[in-house]
């Protein structure tokens, strides 16, 4: 839905002095350790459950390749969606397609009744950074096309390998339950869960689960890091002439495009160093000689809490509806997606992490960390290798000091039900992200080995919460009585507001062609590296 802004000098009122979460004053830290094992048929079956992960190793590989080989970016996920489906579908789960209005959302449930445990990963890729994996410098697999250049092509493998393993053992247990699997959709663009939040999916969920790849195993709790935002897209409407001829006749729609930039950099030196903001130019005009009479500028308005945010987009309107006036064209927006920023749940961060003692990190051989090392070298970073060692449980950050960072819509369920990060294991430290580089593990060993550490402690985590109902009260009591207690969940897309369905449609017609040759064949090669063609590690020497 497009939203006419007010080109008249309307004063804009900012909510001043509204942060509804202040920090805590210098008082000590929260206390938090690792849930205790709970009984001993419950410790024995997660013990079964992360032998079923390892048992599974060969088709969780296949999965993490067979993703990575889609490579599809934001809303165009359509070959990853099928596939995933068709394992769910084939293991019995439930499949409803085509969810909240978005061609490649899904959701698959097995079991019934209660608690109902989401269970979720992203599954987009990154614009041009198609990237051979297990090679150790920028070699694209097609130039210009899209790639796992962030990771998300092991996270919801890594999901239905732990699923698959509770399933058998809650069938053996008769244990009552239900597993809800969902993909977060275009999430690069963090384009997607704000609609499913508002279409239901969370609705009779009592847990939510998520997973996210990264170079450790971890999991925190609570807020105080990186920041939520609000992606706009402004579209200005001017009138075109030549450029030479007449060009008095013209209002130019790219003038108002320039101009909202040039006073977007000069705001920024005034605003708190909290804030993250950057656009690109969606549209520039035609040709020189055409005044363009439309153009458009996308930007992502970052802050670390949701009042912040909504400022933050109020400036960008005012400054949008003064290059409009600047110029005499015509301005409207479209919100894009948005998210909230994360709040994490305690209970199920101390009962993820204890799983994630007991799991440890996977044991990399050298040819793992001789892939890390060379592109660590590549890219001129510190040569650590991969981790080696577990990081903290971390947890009750004072939001006051957080600095911003990266966003995710994650944030927005984590507003809606309790939710926890499973940070897994797949890729490489010290990568810049959003780049080919992230892309070189993530169809690798390092990947394959790292999801399934991560499986083994997603199944365990599900085992605790299907048979512990303590730990569930518990989660929604900090929900309830810590987390919503003065911030409630307020989305940044209001009713009218229309997922961005047809967002990257262009470049997948561009290259789904050429892509479809390197569809990874797993009944022709055991790895997308021997399909491809590639000794593993492939380093320059
Ligand atoms: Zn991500």
């Amino acid at each position: 839905m497009k939203t006419v802004l007010a080109a008249a000098g309307v004063a804009l009122v900012l909510a001043v002095g509204v942060s509804a979460q202040r920090g805590r004053g210098g008082q000590p830290p929260v206390p938090t350790a690792p849930t205790p094992p709970g009984p001993p048929r419950v410790e024995a079956l997660k013990k079964e459950a992360a032998a079923e992960v390892e048992a599974m190793r060969v088709q969780t590989q296949q999965m993490v390749d067979q993703v990575f080989s889609f490579a599809e970016l934001g809303f165009q996920e359509f070959e990853t969606s099928k596939y995933l489906t068709s394992v769910l579908e084939k293991n019995g789960f439930k499949i409803e397609r085509s969810y909240a209005g978005i061609p490649t959302a899904w959701f698959a449930t097995w079991g019934s009744g209660k608690p109902v445990i989401a269970i979720g990963s992203d599954i987009d890729d990154i614009p041009q950074a198609s990237q051979k994996p297990g090679v150790a410098y920028h070699d694209p697999i097609i130039a210009g096309a899209p790639g796992h250049g962030e990771g998300h092509n092991s996270g919801v493998p890594l999901n239905v390998t732990a699923a698959l393993a509770v399933k058998k053992i809650m069938e053996r247990e008769k244990l009552p339950g239900t597993l809800k699997l969902w993909p977060g959709v275009a999430e690069e663009l963090v384009g997607a869960k704000a609609y499913l939040i508002r279409a239901g999916l969370f609705r009779d969920v009592d847990v939510s689960l998520f997973a996210h790849v990264g170079s450790n195993l971890g999991a925190g709790w609570g807020g105080g890091f990186g920041t939520g935002l609000v992606s706009v897209e402004y579209t200005f409407k001017g009138e075109s002439a030549h450029s030479a001829a007449q060009p008095w006749r013209g209002r130019s729609a790219l003038d108002a495009v320039e101009l909202m930039d040039i006073a977007w950099n000069f705001r920024r030196e005034h605003l708190r160093l909290q804030q993250r903001s950057h656009d690109v130019i969606t549209n520039g005009g035609d040709q020189p000689n055409v005044v363009p009479q439309n153009a458009s500028v996308w930007y992502y308005f970052r802050e670390t809490d949701y009042e912040h945010i909504k400022e933050l987009h109020e400036i960008g309107d005012t400054i949008a509806r003064a290059a409009a006036m600047m110029t005499n064209t015509e301005v409207t927006s479209r919100i894009l997606g948005s998210a909230w920023p994360q709040h994490m749940n305690k209970t199920l961060a101390e009962t993820m992490y204890a799983n994630i003692l007991t799991v440890g990190l996977p044991a990399w051989d050298a040819d793992d960390i001789a892939l890390a090392k060379g592109i660590q070298k590549e890219l001129k970073q510190p040569q650590v290798g991969l981790a080696t060692e577990l990081g903290p449980l971390r947890g009750g950050r004072d939001p006051e000091e957080n600095m911003g960072g990266p966003s995710d819509d994650i944030g927005d369920v984590s507003w809606v039900v309790p939710t926890v990060t499973l940070g897994y294991p797949a890729n490489i430290p010290n990568l810049p992200g959003h780049n080919w580089a992230n892309a070189i593990a993530s169809a690798t060993p390092i990947a394959h080995k790292g999801v399934t550490a991560g499986a083994k402690v997603q199944a365990m985590t599900i085992i605790d919460l299907l048979m512990r109902p303590e730990l569930v009260t518990a989660a929604w009591d900090y929900f309830r009585n810590v987390q919503t207690k003065d911030q409630k969940y307020i989305p940044f897309i209001g009713p009218n507001d229309q997922p961005a369905i047809n967002m990257n449609e262009k470049i997948l017609e561009k290259y789904r062609e050429e892509m479809k040759q390197y569809y990874y064949d797993p009944t022709k090669y055991k790895t997308y590296l021997e399909q491809l063609g590639i000794k593993y590690p492939t380093v320059r020497q």
